[in-house]
């Protein structure tokens, strides 16, 4: 099977659960995210991101609740160590961050703060709470900072019951390339 075809099969067979107190799916949200994004005329890479920013869910099998029992699955590090088989920094590093990114944002923007729906305040307590402004400082210098901002405003905005999205295969080429991309710098590293 090819990655981009294991990638949608992990959607088909566990992307049907509630996304951790929102109106909607796990595969509803990361395709409302994908979608978010390229509306906002992202690079591919932050598509993709956006599509694949919370694939440690699928992968944990914790089941849905697990913040409301006090759990923090840390699943940004999951899906970056998951995605780092394939993809590069330009898709996995604003994953990585894109809970790092709430904490910034909750630091730096109080309106932020305020629009978090009740799911996501809770789940900012496990993760730590806003940043200290040592933090935001540390964080704003990283190299895709911009990316994981960007990213976190799509996940944040992708929670709307019954919008009409495009599917999975709809990134399949952009994925493929990706991963094409991938392998061609890995087996160049291999040859020098
Ligand atoms: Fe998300």
């Amino acid at each position: 099977m090819s990655i981009a075809d294991e990638i949608f099969t992990l959607f088909e067979n566990q992307g049907d659960s509630a996304y951790y107190g929102e109106p909607v799916s796990q595969t509803e949200h990361a395709l409302q995210a994908a979608f978010l994004a390229e509306t906002d005329g992202a690079t591919d890479s932050l598509v993709l991101a956006a599509l694949l920013h919370d694939v440690g869910h699928l992968l944990h099998g914790l089941g849905e609740h697990i913040a409301e029992e006090g759990v923090d699955t840390h699943h940004e590090e999951l899906s970056q160590t998951w995605l780092s088989q394939h993809f590069g920094p330009d898709i996995t590093e604003p994953v990585r961050l894109h809970v790092a990114a709430k904490r910034y944002l909750c630091a730096v923007d109080p309106d932020y703060l305020n629009q978090l729906s009740p799911a996501s305040v809770q789940s900012l307590h496990l993760q730590g709470g806003p940043f200290s402004s040592k933090e935001v400082e540390e964080f704003a210098s990283l190299a895709h900072f911009h990316g994981a901002v960007q990213l976190r405003r799509w996940d944040d905005q992708a929670k709307a019951s019954g919008l009409e999205v495009p599917p999975l295969e709809h990134y399949r080429a952009r994925l493929e390339a990706a991963l094409g991309a991938q392998r061609t710098s890995i087996d160049l590293v291999r040859k020098n």
